[in-house]
């Protein structure tokens, strides 16, 4: 198939070629990100293979269609940046890559913890300039605190069993019970005690309308003082005000970002040179127990590698009339029975 990569970096392109030596489709790479402004740069492509944060709103979606594109190729796993209902309505399939390294984000959710409690970001600097004191550096023991995990599927489990090998208590909020985190002795409570239990919260639950802003000056009211969250999953579930404002009081002792509501404007760019326009992300940046990175967290080369394979084995399922299980809408089933 003739499929037109968006928000292509030179690893994606590194990474999807090696692996098309085994699919054969015709690739071409294009730096912009999908949205309204860039979308007829995909006319006379049968697909459109997009990440996190390209753009596909219902205005997207129709010129896509109008151009004949068939199928959106995702090459993440969260697909909140996608207007689904308005792909259905217009024919087009969405595939996405639903686990591609599950490890890269829990590990880099632990590290998040590890480098905010023990300030080894400050401690770097400190060192290379010579300063060798401790003070203001002083962290906890892991071992016997509460964490509690916003959603256990992959991740979250995954989260939940490095933590346990920490000797940390571990409580969840899931409405589906993993049976891997129960074997390891998760206790399942409600979100209300949860808040309320844990020293540190790690979210790993998608964004949807019902997870918007999980964390919010009302959830952090039953928080701990001091507590630490960390958030890998998505942007949209913390309410970034609100904790400016727990930061600012003590309420939140640790913050650990590797996404960011706003990120589209931010992340996957150099802007070294540039002055940041967006003021309420300059001021998280001010905080010496904030940790932000550029969601980076599945940025490992296990991943990038499963990413590129899973991708285009999606596409040729979706050539060959076959609906994957990766599949969000699938229409080649109806093609094929025509
Ligand atoms: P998953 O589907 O395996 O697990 C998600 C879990 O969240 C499920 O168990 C589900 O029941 C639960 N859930 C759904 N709604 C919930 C709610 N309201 N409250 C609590 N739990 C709820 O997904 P995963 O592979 O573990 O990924 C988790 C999230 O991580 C994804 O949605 C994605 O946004 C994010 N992610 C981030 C990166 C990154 O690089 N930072 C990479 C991959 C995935």
């Amino acid at each position: 198939m003739k499929i037109a990569v968006f928000s292509s970096k030179n690893y994606d392109k590194l990474f999807l070629e090696k692996a098309n030596k085994r699919h054969s489709h015709q690739l071409f790479f294009y730096e912009p990100r999908l949205a309204f402004e860039t979308v007829s740069l995909a006319k006379g492509f049968d697909c459109v293979c997009v990440f996190v944060n390209d753009k596909l709103d219902s205005k997207v979606i129709s010129k896509l269609a109008e151009y004949g594109v068939k199928l959106i190729a995702m090459r993440c796993a969260g697909y909140n940046n996608v207007d689904v209902e308005t792909a259905d309505k217009f024919g087009l399939s969405i595939v996405r890559v639903p686990a591609y390294s599950p490890y890269a984000v829990a590990e880099h959710t632990v590290g998040l913890i590890l480098a905010l409690n023990r300030k080894i970001h400050r401690a770097f600097t400190r060192v290379r300039e010579g300063n060798f004191a401790l003070e203001g550096l002083l962290g906890f023991d892991l071992n016997n605190l509460t964490a509690g995990i916003i959603g256990t599927g992959k991740i979250g489990a995954i989260t939940a069993n490095i933590l346990n090998g920490f000797g940390c208590k571990l409580i969840a909020f899931d409405s589906y019970k993993n049976e891997h985190c129960q074997k390891i002795g998760v206790e399942y409570v409600s979100l209300e005690s949860l808040f309320e239990r844990s020293d540190i919260i790690s979210l790993h639950c998608p964004l949807t309308p019902e997870t918007y802003h999980i964390i919010n000056s009302d959830s952090l009211k039953k928080m701990r003082t001091g507590v630490m969250i960390i958030n890998t999953s998505r942007g949209g579930l913390i309410d970034t005000q609100a904790v400016i404002h727990a930061l600012k009081s003590g309420k939140i002792g640790h913050l650990g970002l590797d996404v960011y509501e706003e990120e589209a404007d931010l992340f996957f760019e150099d802007l070294s040179n540039a002055m940041i326009q967006d003021d309420v992300f300059a001021r998280l940046l001010t905080f010496p127990n904030v940790i932000i990175t550029g969601h980076q967290a599945f940025f490992t080369k296990n991943a990038l590698e499963n990413i590129a394979e899973t991708t285009l084995s999606n596409i040729d399922n979706f050539k060959n009339g076959i609906c994957s299980p990766n599949a969000v809408i699938c229409k080649c089933v109806k093609l094929k029975n025509r």
